[in-house]
């Protein structure tokens, strides 16, 4: 579609970053044109009815804040530990090497609220699973999960079943 090309022109690879032999998606270039965010933040903000958008720390946060504004619903931050500073509830995912800890707060959702999880990237699927998870014991019906690139090869998909994933582009 014309949305996902404009969306694979935007993102640029960056080879061995963080680390030697990891091709990054910097999706930068694309938060810098203002009619390509326009066109992401409208497709994202029209997928679901929701109460909620879920921002996942960091690059999260900066496409969830405008889906929110955009679809009339809240905006909630789910971020490393330690960074939230009210009651939280948190949840613990395995990475390559180590794990990670991420945060939501107690109150963050009404009951039964509706939420759309948005992300940047989605590669392992590590980082979204464990959203959902968290997200479902605050009390919060996750109806969707949405992401500009989904890296197929790290079989993330696979992780999330029985949650509507929507990737606007899939590499
Ligand atoms: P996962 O948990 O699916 O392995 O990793 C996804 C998380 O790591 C997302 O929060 C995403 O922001 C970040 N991430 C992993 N790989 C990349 C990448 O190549 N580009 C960007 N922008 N983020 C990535």
């Amino acid at each position: 579609t014309e949305l996902s090309t404009m969306i694979l022109d935007k993102i640029r690879d960056v080879p061995d970053y963080p680390k030697p032999g990891v091709l990054f998606k910097d999706i930068t270039p694309l938060l810098a044109d203002p009619v390509a965010m326009a066109a992401v933040v409208e497709e994202l903000a029209g997928l679901h009815e929701v109460d909620k958008i879920v921002g996942i720390e960091a690059r999260g946060f900066i496409l969830a804040a405008p889906v929110a504004y955009r679809a009339a619903a809240g905006f909630v931050p789910v971020r490393k530990k330690g960074k939230l500073p009210a009651a939280t509830l948190e949840e613990s995912y395995d990475l390559e090497y180590g794990s990670a800890t991420i945060e939501v707060h107690r109150d963050a959702f009404a009951p039964g609220d509706r939420v759309l999880v948005v992300d940047d990237v989605l590669a392992t699927g590590g980082t979204a699973k464990a959203t959902v998870e968290l997200v479902k014991r605050a009390g919060a019906e996750v109806v969707g999960i949405a992401v500009l690139m989904e890296l197929a090869f790290l079989k993330g998909r696979e992780r999330l079943s029985g949650v509507d994933l929507h990737s606007l582009v899939i590499v």
